[in-house]
């Protein structure tokens, strides 16, 4: 799910890890990085499996057990919705999910057609943020699949940022982020695509965050746009 700059400060929960690439976005898939060389070399056992996709059902539950109340990103080396995860394996995740109210789970697909199909089979709890990757014009369809979800929390994570998403309808969209892909193989990203979504974030009165710019050197390329920063975020996700 995430490239490099996508992860956020959440604590990883991965009953789901491994993934393939589905859109744009998944070029430089920072999951795919993690699994396939740095945990390979550690002998990570969640891992072993390089990045194909592999249900560890023994971290079904969890997050039953941190009594903390926790921000948790489910699935962060995965996408929770791709198609080899089975349904009813995708109803003991989100089951674990709404047993564990103390906490405020986030998850973010690519996969927005399945996302709408299991929806109607669930209902939401109040803790979860559902989010959808836009990272291209070509991938604005999801926002609409998003919409479509009972979901009470819904997210748009523009990250890696790669083309003028122009036009959003960001109805029943709580919040936006915006980032520029990282590493030695970024995609370069244009100030007039980000100008573009905070401006409609502003009309359209939804919370927007712009991570960075990314780019080879993230931390000098920092997030500061036409001179401010911009962290508007939902307080669950404030620490
Ligand atoms: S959907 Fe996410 S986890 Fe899967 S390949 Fe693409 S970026 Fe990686």
């Amino acid at each position: 799910m995430p490239t490099q700059n996508s992860r956020m400060d959440e604590k990883p929960w991965n009953p789901v890890t491994g993934c393939t690439k589905v859109s744009s976005g998944c070029l430089n898939c920072y999951a795919e990085k993690l699994a396939t060389t740095t945990f390979q070399r550690w002998h990570n056992p969640r891992h072993l499996n390089g990045f194909r996709i592999t249900l560890h059902s023994d971290l079904l539950d969890v997050p039953t057990h941190w009594k903390k109340p926790q921000r948790i990103f489910t699935c962060s080396m995965s996408d929770l919705f791709h198609p080899e995860v089975p349904e009813s394996y995708l109803l003991r995740v989100f089951e674990t999910m709404r047993k564990c109210l103390q906490h405020t789970f986030l998850i973010l697909t690519k996969r927005s057609e399945r996302l709408v199909e299991f929806s109607s089979k669930i209902d939401w709890p109040e803790n979860i943020w559902m989010g959808v990757t836009v990272e291209e014009y070509r991938c604005r369809n999801r926002i609409n699949d998003l919409r479509k979800t009972n979901a009470r929390h819904k997210f748009i994570s523009a990250e890696p940022l790669l083309t003028d998403l122009r036009v959003l309808d960001l109805s029943e969209i709580d919040w936006v982020f915006v980032g520029g892909e990282s590493g030695p193989n970024a995609r370069a990203m244009e100030e007039s695509w980000v100008i573009g979504i905070r401006d409609q974030c502003e009309a359209q009165q939804v919370m927007f965050t712009f991570k960075q710019w990314g780019g080879r050197n993230r931390k000098k390329n920092g997030s500061l746009l036409q001179g401010r920063y911009y962290h508007e975020m939902p307080h669950v996700m404030r620490d």
